[in-house]
């Protein structure tokens, strides 16, 4: 029996479905396949700086090429990864490869930092939270040009363990973020816990900015209870321009989304982002 795959549901040849968890062994045995063969690499979003109205960093977002699918977004390959327990060794994987374009980069703009994404999961894994921050140490830049992004596709079940790792990549010099910042539990009250240096606004308040007041009170009170907790403010999914003029009013330090880029090759980023300036032209 071959698996076909329409895209959407995996099925057997003959219609039969699969179970999901067949699904899954199936995805992750492609997955090990895909990162031996080099076939999972890194798309760099661009952050900009909305004040300064210039590059503030890239964002590295893992994809995976498929044979038969094509692109496979890591949202939807990390929850199998998290579950096989195979994401510690991809994430350090991750954070290598972009390390490594970070200190190519580095000789065009010294300044520019680079975000990675640790699911929350990880913090609770001592070992890994040790090998990231060596692989940070080793790397021949500023540990503060790294930034570890806080995903959270659970909830932060071991909270003081998870708080403990992160004031220990925060004494390594590195900065934390707190992405999707308004969809899982990361409220006011434990916001104030963390030692984190930046928040990011979830996307789905952000791209319906314009239409919906509700949100747009929510986004700019957010943005004002952050900095006033001194964080970083960074407004994700900015999908037009009116968009971008509103977070720029609200005072939002930092802008991310398909109206500044999409996410690029590093070649295309390279090419199209990397001046020794910093500026972008056009
Ligand atoms: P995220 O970290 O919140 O990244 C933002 C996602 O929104 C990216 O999707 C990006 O391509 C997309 N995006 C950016 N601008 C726009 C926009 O203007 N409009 C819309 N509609 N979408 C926009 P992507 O690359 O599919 O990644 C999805 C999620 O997968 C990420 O969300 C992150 O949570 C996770 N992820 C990505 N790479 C890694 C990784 O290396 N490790 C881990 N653990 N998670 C990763
Ligand atoms: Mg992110
Ligand atoms: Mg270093
Ligand atoms: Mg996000």
């Amino acid at each position: 029996l071959r698996v076909a795959r329409d895209g959407r549901q995996w099925s057997w040849h003959d219609g039969e479905m699969l179970s999901e968890t067949e699904q899954k062994v199936e995805l992750l045995a492609d997955l090990e396949t895909a990162l031996e063969c080099g076939d999972v690499w890194l798309a760099y979003q661009p952050k900009w700086d909305l004040a300064r109205d210039r590059l503030d960093g890239v964002e590295a977002l893992a994809r995976w090429t498929h044979s038969e699918r094509g692109d496979i977004s890591a949202a939807t390959f990390v929850p199998i990864l998290e579950a096989s327990g195979k994401i510690g060794t991809f994430t350090l994987h991750i954070i290598k490869s972009a390390l490594i374009d970070l200190a190519e980069w580095h000789a065009s703009d010294p300044d520019l930092h680079c975000s990675v994404n640790i699911s929350a999961k990880l913090l609770t894994d001592a070992r890994f939270v040790e090998k990231a921050i060596l692989a940070v140490d080793e790397a021949p830049i500023e540990n503060s040009c790294v930034v570890f992004e806080i995903t959270e596709s659970a909830a932060l079940a071991e909270i003081e363990q998870s708080i403990e790792a992160l004031e220990r990549i925060k004494a390594a010099g590195i900065a934390i973020s707190i992405d999707d910042y308004g969809t899982g539990q990361s409220t006011m009250s434990y916001l104030q816990r963390l030692p984190a240096a930046e928040i990011k606004i979830d996307q789905s308040f952000v791209r319906t900015i314009e239409h919906d007041s509700a949100n747009r009170i929510m986004v700019g009170s957010t943005i004002q209870m952050a900095q006033a907790l001194g964080l970083r403010v960074v407004g994700e999914g900015i999908e037009d321009q009116r968009c971008l003029d509103i977070l720029k009013e609200f005072g939002c330090d930092v802008g991310q989304g398909w109206h500044i880029s999409k996410p690029l090759t590093a070649a295309d980023f390279v090419a199209n982002w990397l001046r020794p300036d910093g500026q972008l032209s056009a």
